[in-house]
């Protein structure tokens, strides 16, 4: 666990404004079951549900609380697509392979979409998602990535926003152009993980909190400990984000945590919100270290990014959010910050997604990057489709190498601090 991981998520517009059941039972004493999922986030919860729905009994395992790691802190930015461009995809799978990594983004949104219709989870689903340009040379590499898209990738739901026009979805002056998507959009992410997780409890998972998973012993049946019990399973999904440490060392390496940082402003007007917004569709820019934003289904205005590579919180940070918002938002000068928090996504060294298995059973998850909302949600299926034995698509994905940040685990922080510097350079010329 991190330095101030807790305060992070302490002060999250998501921890006051979702409803929690009762924390769920600790592990106690030695269960058996077909698979044992570690962690109670997108990627976990979404494989213990497919699984339960395919007749497997599941053990989910979390540390604290359902949500309480990235998933149930993030932006709400459902965006199709990875972190990574598609060239990583291209180079890694083939053309083909690259193609149909691109069909299952769009999946996940689907998934998502049809999860709340299914389970009624009621998570202030909004449709529509622009990524803009902060200046001309960025807008030439969003229309390149627009033309990719349209064309070679054959996806029909985006609209070029032109100079002349951005003007007419964002009131701010910031921006160049954007590429609106109709099929990406955005949500309250607590509220969605916590709805899954009583959608997969609903299919006979069994949950328990609280439940910190310090051992794991590979095996057919694996036997995965706690400090007051086991579990015995014919599988294991780890999907822990960045915290797995110890656990699996071997897979650890080639992730860092790094922090991200959101605001939520006190409620505007609902007048006052829709002139911000058009449609109130989600915003991102293009920019290496980027900045996303959108306005809540309460009016707010929830403003993220500011990254940290020391895994130790920004000082000052609401005052250093509220800059970043009020130059992109001037007017919002009068309106006070209500809400600051942050958390860790696991960048991979391609900013790729990192599947794949320990050993025959035991299957991991991660190196999301930033963009896993829908992603890690996807992400379980496709580990169930492998447990079931159809692993075609789970072995695609696994396809793609990743590697080791350099440095080791003391050296690697100062060089990724170094790139980005770079990067972020890049982004200011
Ligand atoms: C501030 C922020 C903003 C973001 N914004 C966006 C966005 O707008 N759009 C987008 O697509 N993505 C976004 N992301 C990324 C996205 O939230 C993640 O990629 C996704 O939620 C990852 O899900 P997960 O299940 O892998 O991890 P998590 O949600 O972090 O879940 C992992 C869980 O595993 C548990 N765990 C770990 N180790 C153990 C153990 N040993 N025993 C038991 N449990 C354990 C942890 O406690 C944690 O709850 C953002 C992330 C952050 C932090």
């Amino acid at each position: 666990m991190f330095r101030q991981d807790d305060q992070l998520n302490h002060r999250s517009y998501y921890e006051a404004t979702a409803l929690r059941d009762a924390a769920k039972p600790a592990l106690q004493g030695r269960i058996t079951t077909d698979v044992c999922v570690v962690g109670g986030g997108l990627a976990g919860l979404s494989a213990a549900l497919e699984l339960a729905q395919r007749g497997y009994s599941v053990a989910l395992l979390e540390a604290r609380r359902i949500g309480w790691g990235a998933s149930g802190r993030n932006g709400g930015q459902i965006i199709a697509g990875y972190a990574c461009d598609n060239d990583v995809f291209e180079q890694a799978l083939g053309a083909e392979g690259a193609q149909t990594a691109w069909q299952m983004s769009i999946e996940a949104i689907q998934l998502i979409r049809q999860r709340i219709d299914t389970y009624q989870i009621d998570c202030d689903f909004t449709p529509g998602h622009l990524t803009v340009s902060t200046r001309p040379k960025k807008t030439d590499a969003l229309r390149a990535g627009f033309e990719l898209l349209s064309q070679r990738y054959h996806y029909p739901h985006l609209t070029f926003i032109e100079p002349g026009q951005i003007r007419d979805w964002i009131d701010s002056p910031r921006y160049h152009a954007a590429i609106f998507d109709s099929q990406s959009g955005h949500l309250h992410p607590l509220k969605y993980t916590l709805g899954l997780a009583a959608a997969a409890e609903g299919h006979g998972v069994q949950l328990f909190e609280h439940s910190p998973v310090t051992h794991l012993q590979g095996g057919e049946p694996a036997t995965i400990s706690t400090s007051q019990g086991a579990v015995q399973a014919r599988f294991v999904v780890l999907a822990g984000n960045v915290y797995l440490g110890k656990l699996a060392p071997s897979i650890e390496s080639r992730i860092m945590p790094v922090g991200t940082y959101i605001i939520a402003t006190e409620p505007l007007t609902p007048a006052q919100a829709d002139t911000l917004i058009k449609d109130r569709v989600a915003v991102c820019d293009n920019n290496f270290v980027l900045d996303y934003f959108r306005t809540t289904r309460d009016h707010r205005m929830l403003f993220g990014g500011r990254v940290s590579y020391s895994t130790l919180t920004p000082a000052n940070l609401p005052e250093v959010m509220r800059g970043n918002m009020l130059q992109t938002f001037p007017q919002l000068h009068d309106t006070p910050v209500a809400y600051c928090w942050g958390g860790f996504v696991d960048i991979s060294m391609n900013r790729a997604p990192d599947f794949g298995r320990l050993t025959p059973n035991i299957y991991y998850l991660q190196g999301f990057s930033g963009h896993g909302l829908a992603v890690a949600g996807l992400a379980g299926r496709l580990a169930t489709e492998a447990i079931a034995g159809q692993a075609e698509r789970f072995d695609l994905m696994a396809r793609i190498r990743h590697r080791p940040f350099p440095g080791g685990k003391l050296l690697r922080t100062p060089a990724l601090v170094l790139g980005m510097w770079y990067y972020g350079l890049r982004d200011r010329l």
